[in-house]
C-alpha cells in the first residue's frame, strides 16, 4: 500500500509499482460505485460532515473496496497495490481530526475484516512542498489548514516508526527518478522483482 499526504507523489509511484509487479492497481476513496459517491460526500467543498461521520463514511468506502475489489483480487491469486488504505484513517481522522485512535482501530478492523497490507510505503514530504506539487485545484481535505497536514504527516511518521517491519519511509522530496529508484530498491530487497 502507498500512503502519504496529498501531493507527496504516492499515486505516481502506486501506478509504477502495480505495473512492475503485475498487481491490481486500486485506490481509496472511490474505487467502487458506492465509494465514488462517498468520495463526493467526503471531499466535496459544499458540505462538511462531522468528524465522526467523515470517519464512518470513509469506513463504508473501505468495506466496499475490500469486498468488491481487494478480496476478489487476492482470491484470484493477484497482488494488490492500493493508493491509500487503513493507515489513511489513522493519520487523517486520528492525528488530523483528533478522533480516538482506539476507536479508529476498531473501525478499521471492522471495515477490512482484519486484512492488513504486507508492506506500506510512506512517501514523506514537507507540507509546503506537497501543496506546491498539488497545484491550485483543492478538495475539502486538501483545503485544510497547514497545521492539519502537519499533524497528518507526523501521524504517518509515528505509524511507520511503530511498525518498522511493515512500513518503509521514502524521502519524497527527491526527484521523480530518485524516488522511483528507491522504490525499485525496496521491491528488489523484498524479492518482488
Ligand atoms: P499524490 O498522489 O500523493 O497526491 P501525485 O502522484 O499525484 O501525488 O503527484 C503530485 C504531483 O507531483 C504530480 O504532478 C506529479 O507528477 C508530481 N510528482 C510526483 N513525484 C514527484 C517528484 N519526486 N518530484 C517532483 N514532482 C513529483
Amino acid at each position: 500500500m502507498v500512503e502519504g499526504i496529498d501531493g507527496s507523489g504516492k499515486s505516481t509511484q502506486a501506478a509504477r509499482i502495480a505495473e512492475q509487479l503485475g498487481a491490481v492497481p486500486t485506490f481509496e476513496m472511490g474505487a467502487t460505485l458506492l465509494g465514488a459517491e462517498v468520495r463526493k460526500l467526503v471531499l466535496g467543498l459544499d458540505h462538511a460532515p462531522s468528524d465522526l461521520a467523515e470517519a464512518l463514511l470513509i469506513a463504508a468506502d473501505r468495506a466496499q473496496h475490500v469486498a468488491e475489489v481487494i478480496e476478489p483480487a487476492l482470491a484470484a491469486g493477484r497482488h494488490v497495490v492500493s493508493d491509500r488504505f487503513s493507515a489513511s484513517t489513522l493519520a487523517y481522522q486520528g492525528w488530523g481530526r483528533g478522533l480516538a485512535l482506539e476507536d479508529l482501530l476498531i473501525l478499521v478492523e471492522l471495515a477490512t475484516g482484519g486484512l492488513r497490507p504486507d508492506l506500506t510505503l510512506l512517501f514523506d514530504l514537507d507540507v509546503a512542498l506537497a501543496a506546491e506539487r498539488r497545484g491550485k485545484e483543492v478538495d475539502r481535505m486538501e483545503a485544510q489548514e497547514v497545521d492539519f497536514h502537519e499533524r497528518v504527516r507526523s501521524g504517518y511518521l509515528a505509524l511507520a516508526d511503530a511498525e518498522p517491519d511493515s512500513w518503509i519511509r521514502i524521502d519524497a522530496s527527491r526527484s521523480l527518478e530518485e524516488v522511483s529508484d528507491r522504490v525499485d530498491e525496496v521491491l528488489v530487497a523484498r524479492g518482488w522483482r
